[in-house]
């Protein structure tokens, strides 16, 4: 039966080579079965600009999605928070669509509306007003504009301070907003929600507006790694065993 798996929050890197192992086993075996796969965001830890596609460790993962595309199984990227510089020549060398988000797509049959997820944490406002920040066109432009390791230390410094910032802000502030969801429920109709973002790997069923939703929330690939696959029957999780 036709099947299409979701990933997200994988934050690979070189420096935890098990993780990147497991993905690559990933890709060769049960991504490779699948008709598609979606990677709904921060796939890298971090992605600091497409002329990094020549670093080693980046050029073996994207040709490794590459390899896959090329088998016959559709790839998508819905760039996340880490990976919003991920951009055309990424998606040429890693043979990926890139997709903009919100990405609503039928899946099995069932209208699916499919987000990286930071766009629901709308309780961390300092947050939303630097994201919106830096997905502007002028921020975009000028940050690109510096070298590639001018960018890389920079990008090292933030997720310092992000790091220390999330040791302080409460984690239900770093959850998803049930008013958010229920939001982008209602404006895309009511459809299945996949996203990821938070981390916390789970399915929820929710009333909106009366009808009963579903939200599926990916896992990361910290300890180990793990998929959602969806096919005519549905939707569950997949736990890949740690490297
Ligand atoms: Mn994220």
């Amino acid at each position: 039966m036709s099947a299409t798996l979701f990933v997200s929050d994988l934050h690979l890197c070189s420096t935890r080579p098990a993780i990147a192992r497991l993905f690559l086993d990933f890709l060769a075996r049960h991504a490779k079965q699948a008709d598609a796969l979606y990677i709904l965001g921060d796939l890298f830890e971090y992605w600091a600009g497409d002329d990094d596609l020549a670093e080693p460790f980046n050029a073996r993962i994207c040709s490794a999605i590459h390899e896959l595309a090329e088998s016959g199984t559709q790839v998508f990227f819905l760039p996340g928070n880490r990976d919003f510089l991920a951009d055309a020549d990424f998606a040429r060398v890693s043979g990926a669509n890139l997709l903009t988000e919100p990405h609503r797509a039928e899946i099995g049959g069932i209208a699916t509306l499919l987000l990286h997820g930071d766009t629901l944490c709308s309780d961390d406002s300092a947050y939303q007003e630097f994201r919106c920040k830096i997905r502007s066109v002028a921020w975009r432009s000028g940050f690109l504009a510096q070298p590639l390791a001018e960018r890389k230390s920079q990008i090292e410094a933030l997720r310092q301070l992000s790091e220390r910032e999330k040791r302080i802000k409460s984690a239900a502030s770093m959850d998803v907003n049930a008013d958010a969801v229920a939001a982008a429920m209602r404006s895309h109709g009511y459809p299945r929600l996949i996203h990821g973002h938070t981390h916390r790997l789970a399915h929820h069923e929710q009333i909106v507006d009366g009808r009963t939703c579903e939200r599926w929330v990916l896992g990361d690939w910290y300890d180990s790694g793990n998929y959602l696959l969806c096919d005519r029957s549905g939707c569950r999780f997949v736990m890949l065993p740690a490297a």
